[in-house]
């Protein structure tokens, strides 16, 4: 057993009992704040000033004890050499092994397990998969245009919300990014910007908007259907087109530069992806009159981060096998979650996921059937009946690290807490070594 997976003392002997950390990074919600100043006393997290609410509950959390042991097998305490010998096993006797989640985690984790992935054949998928497939789909048939959050804060004169509620969900967007910032263009900051959202239902984010126009979720593809060929100046028909509508495209084409925000949810009601591509397409009809960007506001953790590193490592961006000893795109059909679902798998490893909240209730009980390891901060056997359980450190809070803004801009997670547990990444590391030693010998 290596240094990095043995028990670490809980105590430091080097840090001292009372500390400030400034730049620490918040991942409670796609804004990836990294301006929260944290205040530590007896390794605990007593303030985290800039924070949110959302983010002041995420940082106090992680001040309560973990109450599951480091590593179980088949639900009895273990010590770490035998758990990670165990898992080693399982995923080195799988034919059809797979390995889901990774959208909690850093990408330097992430990176290592698409390794892990490449050596035994699995097939990846990610936590997000099933929401984001219509974004990814959408983006690879017409294109994205896009930009950094700096690039909007600086620029944007017109912000559009569509189905989204920042205010609530991401409560420093704002603050930060799209409405309030003095940019180099936009010296007036708010006074300088037109604030639209456009939602099934008056938001909190449209009570501060300067417009609000209501569409139902349904009418989504009509919509924007309608204004791109208002925007494109194609004849449509007067009848079939409302005032708010037209209001709405006028206000669109007034921008010197404008933003679109949307969610995950974009694309997975009536219309499915061809919504997403309308959407898509809309901006990118706008950059032929002004210019005009589209981002997502994003979900908590490491999800782009994880995206791109699929992207980086093997060519595609959601799930990818690696059965044939090179990387093919996983579809629906061929995914994790599918293989969990229709038995065509005999092993898992789940990683920085929460498989109870988001793998289908099918695709669980596949793998309550199978071999399967867990590694994440919360991991316990209890929950899916994994044969291993790994606990491991918190990004962003027991160890530094690198994530993916939804801009694909980097941030750096920093180090706060001392902990007994090892990372995700060491524990992948680890299998990594045991397999690479079992070929070696085999
Ligand atoms: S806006 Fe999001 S990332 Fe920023 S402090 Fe609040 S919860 Fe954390």
């Amino acid at each position: 057993m290596s240094a990095a997976t043995e028990a670490k003392p809980t105590e430091s002997r080097s840090r001292p009992e009372r500390r400030d950390v400034e730049d620490a990074t918040c991942l409670a919600c796609g804004c990836l704040c990294d301006d929260i100043r944290v205040v530590i006393e007896n390794n605990h997290i007593i303030e985290a000033g800039s924070a949110c609410l959302i983010g002041q509950s995420f940082f106090a959390s992680q001040n309560q004890q973990n109450e599951h042991p480091i590593a179980t097998i088949d639900g009895e305490v273990s010590d770490i050499p035998a758990a990670l010998d165990r898992a080693a096993a399982i995923l080195a006797n799988a034919r059809r092994p797979v390995i889901w989640g990774l959208t909690h985690t850093t990408i330097e984790a992430q990176a290592a397990v698409v390794a892990l992935a490449d050596r035994i054949g699995a097939v990846i998928g990610l936590g997000n998969e099933e929401e984001s497939r219509a974004k990814h789909q959408a983006a690879q048939r017409v294109g994205v245009v896009s930009a950094t959050l700096g690039e909007v804060k600086n620029r944007s004169d017109v912000v559009v919300f569509w189905g989204v509620d920042p205010v609530v969900t991401h409560p420093r967007h704002f603050e930060r990014y799209s409405v309030d910032p003095r940019g180099r263009f936009v010296p007036e900051g708010r006074a300088g910007r037109t604030v639209i959202v456009v939602d099934s239902r008056r938001t909190a984010t449209a009570e501060l908007a300067d417009h609000f126009f209501e569409i139902s979720g349904d009418s989504q593809f009509e919509t924007l259907w309608t204004l791109r060929a208002l925007v494109a100046g194609s004849y449509v028909d007067p009848a079939r087109v409302t005032s708010d509508v037209r209001h709405l495209g006028e206000l669109l084409q007034s921008a010197r530069y404008g933003a679109l925000f949307h969610g995950s949810d974009l694309g997975r009601g009536r219309g499915g992806q061809a919504t997403f591509e309308a959407f898509l397409l809309l901006v990118r009809s706008l950059n032929d009159r002004t210019r005009f960007v589209a981002l997502p506001l994003g979900g908590p953790g490491n999800a782009s981060g994880a995206e791109a590193v699929l992207g980086w490592q093997s060519g595609y961006t959601l799930g990818v096998d690696f059965a044939q000893g090179f990387p093919r795109p996983a579809t629906r059909e061929s995914s994790a979650q599918a293989r969990l679902e229709n038995d065509s798998c005999d092993a898992a490893l789940i990683m920085a996921d929460d498989p109870t909240r988001r793998l289908s209730s099918t695709g669980l009980d596949g793998l309550r059937r199978i071999p399967s390891v867990i590694i994440s901060p919360i991991a316990t056997s209890a929950d899916h009946r994994a044969t291993v359980a790994l606990n491991s450190a918190a990004p962003g809070i027991h160890h530094g690290g690198t994530v993916l803004r939804v801009d694909g801009v980097m941030i750096p997670l920093r180090s706060l807490l001392e902990t007994t547990r090892p990372s995700d990444r060491e524990y992948i590391d680890e299998i990594n070594q045991r397999l690479q030693a079992e070929t070696e010998r085999s």
